[in-house]
């Protein structure tokens, strides 16, 4: 049999907006739903866990007692993640420094996006917010059985450019590997702001050492791109199965909070194939499931890149069925650590 290399990864985070929406229905519920299909199948899944937040929440636990159980309820989801032979790792959203927690609520308002991106911060702060976020998963992590090293990192809304801020970062916290590369996006704005186009949208992993954009083939770090596929958003089908799917439960998520703003700042370049878009579980709807598996004959490595806070019950199920179709056809390594680049 064949084999490909398909990883699945998720930002594991609440709405990063106006409203964060709750711990329950935007993170747990959601990731025990996707986790569920993913060990059916023997798959792993890489959860970036936003330690940014986590920074946040653990200062306001003891007085606070709906928060602690938030905290508590993480907690033990992560340990079972790690027990089941998941991977956990880093993921930053600097803006989370000017959240404003609402007791009442037990939600967050992270309206103030204005440290969306690190280099918002001065070299000190950026230090400082890195070493809080990392210390929070390693105080949320410290019972839990780590059977390999935290050496792998996610930045908050791709945000990894310029990546000569991160590189003394990531040395300091023995940081090796980055996941944040798009392949071929591009976007200029108040939030989001990188710039992928020297990689292909469907990059293998690769080297780099001083721009996540150079590939360098004896290069200090490593990046494990993330995948996209070419498909015609415009056509009737797809167009009516969203309409359809957006109108019934079944289609939707019950995450419950609001997104960070997103303000373009300059005009996406003329030659930009708008009919990109990254593979992910959310997007992942029946009209595309041969758009996938086509994707995967083509190519040997495919990444994920999935938001728990976002995914439906229909999701799911082209989910499984794409992961029943693929385990017959070919060998399936998902485990990140086995991929020599
Ligand atoms: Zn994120």
């Amino acid at each position: 049999m064949k084999k490909k290399q398909v990883l699945f990864t998720f930002d594991y985070e609440l709405f990063l907006g106006a409203k964060s929406g709750s711990v329950n229905n935007c993170m747990i519920v959601p990731t025990n739903k996707v986790v569920e299909r993913l060990n059916q199948y023997g798959v792993k899944g890489l959860f970036f866990v936003d330690c940014s937040y986590l920074y946040r929440q653990e200062a306001i636990i003891e007085q606070n007692s709906k928060a602690k159980t938030d905290y508590l309820t993480i907690k033990n989801q992560l340990e079972k993640l790690i027990e089941e032979g998941h991977y956990i790792y880093p993921h930053i959203h600097p803006h989370w420094i000017d959240a404003i927690y609402n007791v009442k609520l037990n939600e967050w308002n992270l309206e103030n996006s204005s440290k969306y991106r690190i280099n918002s911060l001065t070299i000190d702060e950026q230090n400082q917010h890195f070493d809080n976020a990392m210390k929070a998963l390693n105080n949320i992590l410290k019972d839990a059985n780590l059977h390999y090293q935290i050496d792998a990192y996610r930045a908050g809304g791709w945000c990894i450019q310029p990546f000569e801020l991160f590189a003394p970062l990531f040395d300091k916290h023995k940081i090796t590997t980055d996941f944040s590369v798009l392949g071929g996006a591009y976007k200029k704005g108040n939030t989001l702001n990188y710039d992928f186009q020297n990689i292909e949208f469907n990059a293998s992993p690769y080297r780099f050492d001083e721009s996540v954009n150079i590939k360098s083939k004896n290069g200090k770090y490593n990046e494990f791109p993330i995948s996209s596929i070419l498909i015609n958003k415009n056509t009737l089908a797809n167009k009516v199965i969203n309409k359809i799917l957006w109108k019934i439960p079944y289609g939707r998520n019950k995450g419950n909070g609001i997104g960070a703003v997103f303000k373009n700042f300059s005009n996406t370049p003329s030659n930009y194939d708008l009919s990109k878009e990254m593979v992910s579980i959310e997007l992942f709807t029946i009209n595309k499931l041969k758009t996938y598996r086509k994707y995967l004959e083509q190519n040997n490595y495919m990444q994920f890149i999935s938001h728990p806070k976002m995914i439906s019950k229909h999701n799911l199920d082209v989910l499984s069925l794409f992961l029943k179709k693929i385990n017959t056809k070919y060998e399936i390594e998902s485990d990140w650590r086995k991929i020599k680049i």
